[in-house]
């Protein structure tokens, strides 16, 4: 059984990251790429995620700006995304998600200039993306998965993908990706959800089977064809009295049992999560050249 090692490939990301801004700026760039994060909630966790993208944009040499508010209206953070879109020393901005409940998540996506888009969450990235066009800024969870698969060189081309969950920042953008009429892709791909009824059925006719649910044990050894590759995009927090904090994170995969089964499989923490953030050093990369 392979293990795909998120971390490991994270680091080669950010490695050649850094090596190419410091030629970048040993040269005539004026200055380094930036990246500004809103964050509109003291949620911990949303809190966490920020810090680690701060964290890895200060190791690879990208400047990075939180702008912690309390937007009391849509207004105000459109007006906020509005000064950003404007600032040249700004390449690009990422609105951490989830938003508090009264602000509308499509209209500010939506405002933040497709250029600065390092999400890849508005609707002329979304377009491109389902057209195949490579301008496109790319969702930062399924291109970081497209990438941790090439390095393994499990080669999805003629394959049968099962992702479970069809949510806008995953599920749905894997789909979209993984079926285009291009390298690494060309796979054949299933997608299920909450109203799927014949999950287990579904999940053993895949050959690479990735979940992104949020449900802990939703995918167990009995769902899993021998030999399949399971990508386990799933966090969920639960307690653990054998853990200094008290709890740890998994994912929607029953690891121990599956990993017996199957050839290859991502570690939850470990996995998709390490390959989410150097995407998103390397989306704010091709922000900072779309601007100089
Ligand atoms: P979401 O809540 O928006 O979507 C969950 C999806 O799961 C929905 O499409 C729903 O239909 C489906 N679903 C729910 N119950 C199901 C069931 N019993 N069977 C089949 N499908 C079911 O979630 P999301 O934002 O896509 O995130 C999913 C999980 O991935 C969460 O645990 C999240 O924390 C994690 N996540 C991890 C990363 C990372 O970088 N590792 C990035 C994004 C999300």
């Amino acid at each position: 059984m392979k293990l795909l090692d998120g971390k490991i490939v994270a680091d080669l990301v950010q490695k050649e990251i850094q090596k190419e801004l410091s030629r970048e700026l040993s040269g005539m760039q004026p200055r380094p790429p930036c990246l500004v994060a809103l964050l509109t909630t003291d949620d911990p966790a949303s809190l966490h995620y920020v810090k680690r993208k701060v964290h890895a944009c200060h190791e690879v040499g990208i400047t990075s700006r939180v702008i912690q508010c309390n937007p009391k209206e849509t207004k105000e953070l459109l007006e906020l995304i509005d000064s950003l879109n404007e600032d040249v020393s700004v390449d690009g901005i990422l609105i951490q998600l989830p938003l508090p409940l009264h602000v509308n998540l499509s209209q500010v996506l939506q405002r933040v200039d497709p250029r600065k888009d390092v999400d890849g969450f508005h609707p002329i990235n979304v377009g491109k993306m389902f057209l195949g066009d490579p301008d496109a800024f790319y969702p930062c969870t399924p291109l970081g998965i497209k990438v941790l698969l090439e390095y393994y060189k499990i080669d999805v081309s003629t394959k049968h993908v099962v992702i479970v969950g069809r949510s806008n920042i995953v599920g749905k953008p894997l789909a979209c990706m993984l079926m285009q009429n291009a390298p690494g892709c060309n796979a054949t791909v299933t997608v299920a959800h909450r109203h799927t009824t014949n999950l287990q059925e579904i999940c053993l006719a895949a050959d690479v089977i990735v979940s992104a649910v949020g449900k802990p044990n939703l995918i167990t050894a009995d769902m899993v064809k021998p030999g399949a590759v399971v990508v386990d995009v799933g966090i969920t927090k639960v307690a653990d009295a054998n853990t200094k904090s008290g709890f740890k994170l998994v994912g929607d995969v029953d690891y121990r049992a599956v990993s017996q089964k199957v050839s290859a499989i991502t570690p939850v923490p470990g996995g998709v999560g390490p390959m989410t953030i150097a995407m998103l050093l390397k989306n704010t990369l091709k922000s900072f050249y779309l601007h100089r």
